[in-house]
């Protein structure tokens, strides 16, 4: 996202560096809290695939009062460090990071597990929705470790053709779940936010970090009668505020002009640092492949 790039004119972009939000996704968190008072009570909590860690600067500044909150954000990217959040990088599917999160809240729960994480899509819906719905249970799985009864997990889901199974499984464990769709999310996105409120794991249930909470052996097309939950489906954030699938004008409503605002918190180690670092000193080439060649070249390059 460029100085020159379209995306200045998503206004959550903008308002997001206007406001020193690391990212457009802080309004998404921010207006679920609107809508469900999220943070009312809380004073530990996790940020599951944080980076770059607009969720976590919402976490720190709102829970607790005053910054005295515990928040652990956890990403497979490093993360520049923010204040009062403790900084974790792994991945959440596996086993050792499962078990360093779960440390730190042993004899302390945490009152709320969120996770905004996403993988990189491929363009293949189905694919695309199954590793979303992996990092949702992966989650699941942590937040069933972490969490105090009664507590609250909040995690990005695709609604996809088998979310009823999701929803099915995050009805086990919690007495009040919903889907929900932040004004700052996109309409084109097929993203929206499962929000599950009153942690109540069935009795007797212990919670095992080598077992996959999905039953794979499920028939997806058996959701039927009592299995086949129809949760509910919320907008959330005011309904006059921006809509994040408009381009807003860049010159703003009182007439001023404008003005570039550098990100909030540039990259710490893009994928793109050694191409930069090679231009800087003039020694960023192409590699000239022989079809790029003026034929004389060609000739020459053969030779
Ligand atoms: N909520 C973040 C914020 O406000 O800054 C933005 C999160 S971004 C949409 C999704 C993140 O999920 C990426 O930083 C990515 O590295 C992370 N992620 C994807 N798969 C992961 C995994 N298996 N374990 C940990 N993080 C993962």
């Amino acid at each position: 996202m460029g100085r020159t790039s379209k995306d200045k004119r998503d206004v959550y972009y903008r308002l997001a560096k206007e406001n020193g939000w690391r990212a457009r996704s802080a309004f998404k968190l921010l207006q679920l809290d609107e809508e469900f008072h999220l943070f009312q009570g809380v004073t530990r909590a996790v940020d599951l695939c944080a980076a770059p860690g607009s969720w976590s600067q919402v976490l720190s500044q709102k829970i607790g009062g005053q910054g005295s909150g515990h928040v652990v954000a956890v990403d497979l990217q490093a993360m520049a460090p923010l204040p009062g959040v403790l900084q974790i990088q792994g991945d959440i599917t596996q086993l050792s990071t499962a078990k360093e999160i779960i440390q730190h809240f042993e004899g302390c729960p945490a009152d709320l597990v969120v996770c905004d994480g996403a993988p990189d899509v491929t363009g293949l819906h189905d694919v695309d929705e199954y590793m979303q719905a992996q990092l949702l249970l992966a989650a699941l799985n942590i937040a069933t470790h972490v969490l105090k009864p009664g507590g609250c997990f909040v995690a990005k889901i695709f609604r996809g053709r088998d979310v009823t199974l999701i929803y099915s499984q995050l009805r086990v464990f919690f007495s009040n779940v919903l889907c929900a769709k932040p004004r700052s999310s996109r309409n084109s996105s097929i993203e929206a936010f499962a929000v599950c409120q009153g942690y109540d794991p069935p009795e007797g249930f212990l919670p095992d970090l080598t077992k996959p909470l999905l039953d794979h052996s499920y028939d997806f097309n058996q959701l039927d009668g009592p299995t086949r939950i129809i949760v509910p489906f919320v907008t959330c954030g005011d309904l006059s505020s921006y809509d994040s699938d408009r381009s807003y004008p860049l010159d703003l409503e009182d007439g001023s002009e404008y003005k570039y605002t550098p990100p909030t918190q540039p990259p710490i180690s893009p994928p793109y640092q050694e191409a930069c670092t090679l231009k800087k000193k003039g020694r960023l080439a192409k590699e000239l492949r022989p079809q790029d060649c003026p034929i004389s070249t060609v000739d020459t390059l053969s030779q």
